[in-house]
């Protein structure tokens, strides 16, 4: 991603502007978001809802146009795609996987014609033995048996219907998957099998991740680094032990703080303080300063960069800039 930035332009209808004078009114929901990810590695965004990680996953994978910056995979920009060839080659690089296995999947579907569907629109297998031995394998792939194929979506459970999504992003053979919140719909034992078979499947498969999650325990097993997303903008990134153990800007702080720290059962979550600023009004400078406790009169009136602190580092805080911390 190279300074990925979306807007959205939240207006009244254009009449309604014209008669009440209403300005137009656009919220930046993403904006001049910069990274790669190795092959074969995971990225993980993170932040409070409303931060832009979704905004960036939709861009990332083609379902939304950047309004600034491109998409880039070994070299090749996405958003310079015209011809249909190549829209259709990427199409079959880049998957994604939702929150909600269920309202992905077409309840009238048996599951083997949902995973076969990939197959179908690019072509890549031509009969039906061959069409049916592959979804057998994918099914195979994700813990499920051939047969399953048969049955439709209600009559598996929540963590099975997000296997048979894995399934079906993996028809194409993609080189890169881009997972929002695969299993924050999911019950916690069953989390835990899903994730491992992401793992499981990536080395399998050298698959690159990117994961959006709002739950740093699933971070955590997951990602190698981090990306910690504030109003549309990343605020720090770190490989993941530098940002658990020595997190730098005030914002991780803040998440990492809201994590249980014994017994995740025996004690509440810790509400996160303050409340995220309205996008359509951004607050001066440095967006995270009402929140802020080491925020100063430079936070109020710049906008701190995103500055290399290390090799595997950045981090936008003028406060971190002057060793104040
Ligand atoms: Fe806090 Fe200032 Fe750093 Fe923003 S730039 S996080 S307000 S210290
Ligand atoms: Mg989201």
């Amino acid at each position: 991603a190279l300074d990925l930035s979306k807007t959205f332009d939240v207006s009244a209808p254009w009449l309604e502007r014209k008669l009440t004078g209403a300005p137009q009114r656009l919220v930046r929901a993403v904006d001049g978001v910069d990274f790669s990810i190795r092959r074969g590695s995971t990225v993980a965004l993170v932040g409070e809802s409303g931060c832009g990680k979704s905004t960036v996953a939709r861009m990332l994978v083609g379902l939304l146009p950047p309004t600034r910056g491109r998409v880039e995979i070994g070299g090749e920009p996405i958003t310079a795609l015209g011809t249909e060839p190549q829209a259709q080659a990427w199409r079959r690089r880049v998957q994604m996987i939702f929150q909600d296995p269920y309202a992905s999947l077409n309840p009238r579907w048996r599951v083997a014609q949902t995973v076969a569907e990939p197959l179908l629109e690019h072509r890549l297998l031509g009969d039906r033995e061959a069409i049916d031995a592959k979804v057998a394998e994918l099914l195979g792939s994700v813990g499920l048996r051939a047969q399953d194929g048969q049955k439709f979506p209600h009559q598996f459970s929540g963590g099975q219907r997000q296997r048979i999504s894995i399934a079906r992003a993996l028809a194409t053979s993609p080189e890169f998957l881009v997972c929002d919140e695969p299993t924050s719909a999911l019950d916690v034992s069953v989390q835990a099998q899903v994730l491992n078979l992401m793992r499981d499947l990536q080395q399998a498969r050298s698959l690159t991740y990117l994961l959006i999650s709002h739950n740093l325990a699933v971070v955590r097993h997951m990602a190698d680094e981090i990306g910690v997303m504030y109003l549309g903008r990343v605020v720090e990134w770190a490989d993941k032990a530098s940002l658990f153990e020595a997190p730098l800007h005030p914002y991780t702080r803040l998440l990492l703080d809201a994590i249980p720290k014994l017994h995740p059962r025996a004690q509440a979550r810790q509400p996160i303080e303050g409340e995220v600023p309205n996008p359509m009004q951004p607050p001066s400078g440095c967006a995270f300063h009402p929140r802020c406790a080491l925020a100063g009169p430079r936070c109020r009136a710049e906008v701190p960069v995103l500055r290399q602190i290390s090799p595997s580092r950045r981090v936008a805080c003028h406060a971190v800039e002057e060793g104040r911390t």
